[in-house]
C-alpha cells in the first residue's frame, strides 16, 4: 500500500498483507474479491466464548468457555497410521480436566506447563475423568484482547476461519477506522445508504457500527442491532431500486392501441370468460390504450385461466398492427402455447411462430427475418427470445408466462429488450402480499381470484411405501377408465455439505433461514420408468420425460401422452408448470417430502383440468410429526393456492417464488442475506421508507441521498457482472 493510495469498497482484497494471488482466488470463490465484498461476507454463526465457566459448574456435552492453566507437560503418542494424540492436564480453582488434541504435534510447544489459555469446546465425562476434546484455544494473559463472540464464516478451499476472520478485521479497519494506518493512505468510508432521517425514524444504527458488530459483536444485543440494521438496508435498497425503475419505465413511451375492442377474439373462444378474467382483460385494454408502457403482473392460482388474458393482450397488439411476444420457461410449455395460439389466431388471420433452442438454424433464420420484416405477428418461445438477434419490426407487447420461474437476470434482460413496449407477466404462484410488495414493486398487479366453472376439487392423499400395491391398482383403474396418469420423481441433486463447525449462536436465531432436512434415497426417473414398463404395467403405455432429454424426444414423449399412446408419464418436474392435458386425472408424486409446497401445488394443478374427478397421491415415508409430514398434511387439507403459498414462504423462504430449475435458480435467485421475506413488518417499513425517499427526491440528487445513490450504482454493477 503506497502513501496517499485511495482505499474504497472496490479496492481488491489483496491490498491486505498476507493475501497472495492464490489466496485471492479463494476469496474470489467466496464472492469477496474486494474490501466491500469481504465486509459483506457475514458470519454464519458465532461461538459465544464470553461467559467463562468454572470446571466444577461446566455442563457436559454443550460448548463451554473455560480459562485453564496447563498443569502437566503435553505428551504426544503415535496411534495407528498417521494419527497422533497429544494430551495434558489443565485446571482452574474449581477442578481439573484432560485436554486432548489429535494430529497437533506442535501442541507440545504451544501449551507449556503453567501457561493459561481460554479453551472452548465440549466436555465429556468418562469414568469420572473430565475431558475436553480438540478445543479451540487462545493464550490468556493480562491485557489479552479476546473476542467475546467469535464469528464463524462460510469457507471455501484454501481458507481457514482464522484467515477469513483476520482478513475481515483488516478490511473493516481499512474501510472504517479513523486512526492507525490513516497516515499511510486516504480512506473513503462508504457513505451510509440509509439517509439519517430514515435511520432515526426506524431506530437503526449507523453503518460502520453495523459492520463492526455483525462480524465482531460484543454480545447478543449488539449483534441484533447490527443484524436489524443490515436487514433493513437490504430490503430498503431493493425497494428503492424497484421504485426507481418503475418511475423510469413510466417515462418511456409505448405504442398507443387505439382499438381495444375484444369481441372478435372472445367470439372465437369455446367458453365465456369468468368475471375475474373479464376484469383482468379490461385492465390490460385500459393499460394498452395509452402510451405509458404497461407493466402488469397477472397473478392467479394454477388453472385459473391466465393464458387467455395474455392472448387477449396479444390480440389487441396485433389488431393495432403491432407484434406480440410470449416467453415461457420450458420448451414443453412454449410448444403447448404455440399449438393453442396458432390454432386460435390463424383463424383470425395472424401469423404465429415458435422459437426455441431446438429450432433448426435455417428455420430460426427464416423466423427471425420474418419477424424483422413484420411478417410474424406473434412469436412464442423460451428464453431464446432474449437472444441478441431477435429484432421486431414493431413490437407492441411482451408477455412472460410463469414469471416466477425466470431469474432476476432474465427479467432484467427482457426488460432491456422490451424498452418502450407494453409488458405483461403471468405468475401461477399466488404471491403473498408482503413478497409482492418487494419482488414486484415495479409492477401493477391483477389477481385472478376465481376458477373457471365446473372445476372439481382434486382429492389429495398422503401414503407411504406400504400402499405401493394398492397405488399400482389405482393407476390401472384410472387407465382402464380411459384417463391418464402422471408420476413425478425428484431430480437427483448432490447433497450440500458444509464444514460442521461448532456454533452456539446461529444467525438463524435472529433471522430465519432455510430449514435443513435429511434426504432419503431418491427414485431415479429412468430406472423407475423401466420398472413400471417392464415389470408392473407391461401391457400399458409408459412414457418418460426429463429435462436432459433432447428437445425432439421431449416433444415426442409429450405428444404420445397427449394423444393417449402412452397413458402413464413418468417425469421430473419439467412438467411442473403450465402443462395442460385435461385427460389426466391422477398425479402421483414420489418422495413428495422433497418438494416445496408451492411446487406440489403446481404439480397437483396438472390434474383436475377436465370434467373427470381427479386425484393427487403424495408418496412419502416422512415420519409423523416431522416438518416434512406437516407440509404434506397442509397439501392434503388445503387446495387454496394462497394459503399454501403463505405456508411455503414461512417454511422455506422465497426460493420457490423467485425461480427454480437448473442454472436459472443459481444465477437468478434473489438472495437476501439477513432479511427474511417472511418478516412482514420489516418489509412494510422498508418499502414505506423507500417510497417516501423516492417521492421526496425522485432523482436522488439531494446530498443526504448521495450514499443511497452510490449503493444503487454498486447494486447495478453487481447485477451486470453476474449476467455474464
Ligand atoms: P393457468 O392460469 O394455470 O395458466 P390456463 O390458462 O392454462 O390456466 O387454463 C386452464 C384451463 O382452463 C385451460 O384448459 C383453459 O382452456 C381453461 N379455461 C380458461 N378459462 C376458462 C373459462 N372461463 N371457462 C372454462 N374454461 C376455461
Ligand atoms: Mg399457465
Amino acid at each position: 500500500m503506497k502513501k496517499g493510495e485511495i482505499i474504497s469498497v472496490r479496492t481488491p482484497v489483496d491490498v491486505i498483507p498476507g493475501i497472495s494471488t492464490v489466496r485471492k482466488k479463494s476469496f474470489d470463490a467466496l464472492g469477496a474479491n474486494d474490501l466491500g465484498g469481504l465486509a459483506d461476507h457475514f458470519p454464519r454463526g458465532y461461538q459465544n466464548r464470553k461467559n467463562i465457566c468454572k470446571l466444577a459448574d461446566a455442563p457436559i456435552g454443550t460448548p463451554v468457555s473455560l480459562i485453564l492453566t496447563v498443569g502437566t507437560d503435553p505428551k504426544s503418542v503415535k496411534l495407528r497410521g498417521n494419527l497422533s494424540l497429544t494430551k495434558f492436564k489443565a485446571f482452574d480453582d474449581s477442578g481439573s480436566c484432560e485436554i486432548v488434541f489429535y494430529n497437533r504435534t506442535y501442541a507440545d510447544k504451544s501449551y507449556p506447563r503453567g501457561s493459561t489459555h481460554r479453551f472452548y469446546g465440549r466436555l465429556t465425562c468418562d469414568k469420572n475423568v473430565l475431558r475436553l476434546n480438540s478445543p479451540e484455544t487462545e493464550p490468556y494473559y493480562d491485557g489479552a484482547k479476546l473476542l467475546p463472540m467469535v464469528p464463524i464464516y462460510p469457507l471455501t478451499a484454501g481458507l481457514s476461519q482464522k484467515i477469513v476472520m483476520n482478513s475481515v478485521r483488516r478490511a473493516l479497519d481499512l474501510l472504517y477506522s479513523k486512526e492507525s494506518e490513516l497516515a499511510a493512505y486516504t480512506s473513503i468510508p462508504p457513505a451510509d445508504p440509509i439517509p439519517s432521517e430514515v435511520r432515526k425514524k426506524y431506530n437503526l444504527c449507523a453503518r460502520a457500527y453495523a459492520y463492526e458488530n455483525i462480524h465482531f459483536p460484543s454480545d447478543e444485543e449488539t449483534l441484533k442491532q447490527a443484524g436489524d440494521r443490515l436487514a433493513f438496508e437490504e430490503l430498503f435498497l431493493l425497494s428503492v431500486k424497484l421504485n426507481y425503475t418503475k418511475r423510469t419505465q413510466k417515462r418511456e413511451i409505448a405504442p398507443r392501441m387505439t382499438d381495444t375492442e375484444l369481441n372478435g377474439f372472445l367470439s372465437m373462444l369455446p367458453y365465456e370468460l369468468t368475471g375475474a378474467q373479464k376484469k383482468v382483460c379490461a385492465a390490460i385494454c385500459e393499460d394498452m390504450a395509452v402510451n405509458v408502457p404497461m407493466s402488469r403482473l397477472v397473478a392467479g392460482d394454477v388453472g385459473s385461466g391466465k393464458t387467455v388474458c395474455a392472448a387477449a393482450g396479444a390480440y389487441i397488439a396485433m389488431k393495432n398492427g403491432y407484434q406480440a411476444a410470449m416467453m415461457a420457461p420450458t420448451e414443453i410449455l412454449a410448444r403447448q402455447h404455440y399449438n393453442d395460439m396458432s390454432e386460435l389466431f390463424n383463424k383470425l388471420g395472424y401469423k404465429v411462430e415458435l422459437l426455441i433452442g431446438a429450432t433448426k438454424a435455417s428455420e430460426k433464420k427464416r423466423i427471425l427475418e420474418a419477424l424483422k420484416e413484420g411478417k410474424v405477428d406473434f412469436i412464442i418461445g423460451t428464453h431464446s427470445l432474449i437472444g441478441d438477434k431477435v429484432e421486431f419490426k414493431a413490437a407492441g407487447l411482451v408477455i412472460t408466462d410463469e414469471q416466477h420461474r425466470f431469474g432476476v437476470r432474465q427479467r432484467a434482460a427482457l426488460g432491456e429488450k422490451a424498452r418502450g413496449v407494453h409488458v405483461l407477466v403471468m405468475s401461477a404462484t399466488p404471491i403473498p402480499r408482503t413478497l409482492a410488495l418487494i419482488l414486484y414493486g415495479d409492477l401493477d398487479i391483477s389477481q385472478i381470484n376465481e376458477m373457471p366453472p365446473g372445476r372439481q376439487k382434486v382429492d389429495t392423499f398422503v401414503v407411504n411405501e406400504s400402499y405401493r400395491d394398492r397405488l399400482n391398482g389405482f393407476i390401472r383403474k384410472q387407465v382402464d377408465a380411459g384417463h391418464r396418469v402422471y408420476i413425478v420423481c425428484p431430480t437427483v441433486e448432490e447433497a450440500q455439505t458444509e464444514a460442521d463447525d461448532e456454533t452456539d449462536v446461529s444467525l438463524s436465531d435472529f433471522f430465519e433461514f432455510f430449514e435443513k432436512e435429511e434426504k432419503p434415497a431418491l427414485k431415479s426417473t429412468l430406472e423407475y420408468a423401466r420398472k413400471l414398463r417392464e415389470e408392473i404395467f407391461p401391457d400399458l403405455g409408459v412414457g418418460y420425460i426429463h429435462g436432459k432429454m433432447k428437445s425432439a424426444e421431449k416433444e415426442a414423449a409429450m405428444n404420445a401422452f397427449v394423444n393417449g399412446e402412452t397413458q402413464i408419464l413418468v417425469s421430473t418436474t419439467v412438467i411442473e408448470v403450465g402443462v395442460n392435458v385435461p385427460e389426466a386425472t391422477l398425479m402421483i408424486v414420489e418422495n413428495a417430502e422433497r418438494f416445496g409446497l408451492s411446487q406440489l401445488h403446481q404439480l397437483r394443478g396438472r390434474v383436475g383440468r377436465g370434467k373427470e374427478k381427479s386425484y393427487c397421491v403424495l408418496v412419502s415415508d416422512a415420519k409423523a410429526g416431522t416438518s416434512s409430514a406437516k407440509r404434506l398434511e397442509v397439501m392434503r387439507m388445503t387446495s387454496d393456492g394462497y394459503a399454501i403459498a403463505e405456508r411455503d414462504l414461512e417454511q422455506r423462504g422465497p426460493g420457490d417464488f423467485i425461480s427454480s430449475g437448473g442454472d436459472i435458480r443459481q444465477h437468478g435467485k434473489l438472495k437476501l442475506r439477513l432479511a427474511s421475506f417472511t418478516d412482514a413488518a420489516l418489509i412494510m417499513d422498508a418499502s414505506e421508507a423507500a417510497a417516501s425517499v423516492i417521492s421526496k427526491d425522485p432523482e436522488l440528487s439531494l446530498p443526504e441521498h448521495a450514499g443511497l445513490k452510490q449503493a444503487l450504482g454498486e447494486l447495478a454493477d453487481a447485477n451486470a457482472s453476474f449476467a455474464n
